[in-house]
């Protein structure tokens, strides 16, 4: 088995280890084993957020088909909360990165987690205040690289969601009024704005098929978004320390002086070549998402979407003054 077999952007060679489990007793035992023998670890949801490197991994991959392994995207239509409709992945890991779309994220329906803390041996339980959430990160996430592998200190064998129990969700994302025509405040119900996210999903290409990757469209091999959005404080932009163009669109964060800076904007405008090289790109679809263009096996696209990144990084600092910062757990 290959990571590229196992993540969504199609990259890494051979597994030295890979273990499927279906019990918590036996996910529990499986990472024990792991950290005794001293196996660099990397537990395994969807997929959706890693970039592996191209070569071989000497180490171990757990996945887990039950409790955290779960599909997000059935437990949250399960829950009636319509925001998260499409985003690939298992709890567990929407759980750790704070996972968020139009609006909405986690941290805004997050009850529980029951973890396995590698460092104690011990199985408990994190609330709210634990998970100590950030947009698209957690006290988890920031645990990643744990004992030299991928994976947090506190393995996610479970968490509880809180139901949206609502007949209609007032509507106040952008791309979502268009679509429907609404203005801001509107009320819609939960099918409709289900239907709606997953159509602006598709649009995008960030609408993936429940087992994987979509085999015929290069723009859907991704791990979502790469670039988080930068926000900064006001003055920066007033001050002129930033220097954003007239005609991008800033979104202001209410009761504070910080604005939200959409990276997708400053990529589409920074004049990088969509089709960067052989293994890496952007998608046509949407500028923040990086793809592996290759339909079939390449061995040397982690290092080359690894230098598109960088280039990236490096042209949108020397424009705007900003640095991205990246979404995904990047593998060393
Ligand atoms: C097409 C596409 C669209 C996307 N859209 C969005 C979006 O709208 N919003 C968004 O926030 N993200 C989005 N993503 C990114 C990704 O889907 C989410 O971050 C998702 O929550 C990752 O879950 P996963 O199970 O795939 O994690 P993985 O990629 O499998 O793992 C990521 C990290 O989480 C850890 N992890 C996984 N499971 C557990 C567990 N049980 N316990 C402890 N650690 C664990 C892993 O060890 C690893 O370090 C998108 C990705 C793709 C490919």
């Amino acid at each position: 088995m290959r990571l590229a077999d196992l993540t969504t952007i199609r990259v890494g060679g051979d597994i030295e280890e890979f273990i499927e489990v279906d019990s918590e007793k036996d996910f529990i035992s499986a990472v024990k084993n792991a950290d005794k023998n001293l196996k660099k670890l990397l537990v395994i949801g969807g997929g959706s957020n890693i970039l592996p490197q191209d070569g071989n991994f000497n180490g171990c991959v757990i996945r887990y088909s039950n409790g955290a392994g779960e599909e997000l995207s059935s437990i949250c239509h399960e829950f009636r909360i319509p925001y998260f409709a499409g985003i690939p992945g298992s709890l567990g890991g929407a759980v750790v990165q704070n996972a968020g779309a139009y609006g909405a994220q986690i941290a805004d329906y997050f009850l529980s987690a029951k973890v396995f803390d590698r460092k104690t041996g011990e199985v408990i339980h994190l609330d709210i205040k634990d998970m100590m959430y950030e947009y698209r990160s957690s006290e988890l996430k920031k645990s990643i690289g744990f004992c030299g592998g991928y994976s947090p200190r506190w393995i996610v064998l479970d968490a509880k969601l809180k139901k949206a129990d609502m007949h209609s969700f007032s509507v106040k994302y952008p791309s979502i009024l268009k679509e429907l025509d609404l203005k801001h405040g509107d009320l819609v119900d939960y099918n409709t704005l289900r239907d709606t996210i997953l159509k602006i999903r598709d649009e995008n290409g960030v609408l993936i098929s429940s087992n994987g990757v979509n085999k015929n469209d290069a723009d859907r091999q991704s791990v979502g978004s790469f670039f988080k959005n930068p926000v900064v404080d006001r003055a920066k932009i007033e001050n002129g320390q930033i220097s954003l163009p007239h005609d991008i669109p800033l979104y202001m964060i209410p009761n504070s002086n910080l604005v939200k800076i959409p990276a997708a904007w400053l990529i589409q405008h920074s004049g990088i070549n969509r089709m960067y090289s052989k293994g890496a790109g952007i998608s046509s679809k949407h500028a923040l998402v990086l793809i592996n263009p290759q339909l079939a096996y390449y061995e040397k696209s982690g290092e080359e979407i690894r230098k598109l990144m960088n280039h990236i990084i490096m042209r949108i600092h020397e424009t705007y003054n900003i640095t991205l910062e990246v979404e995904p757990i990047i593998m060393q």
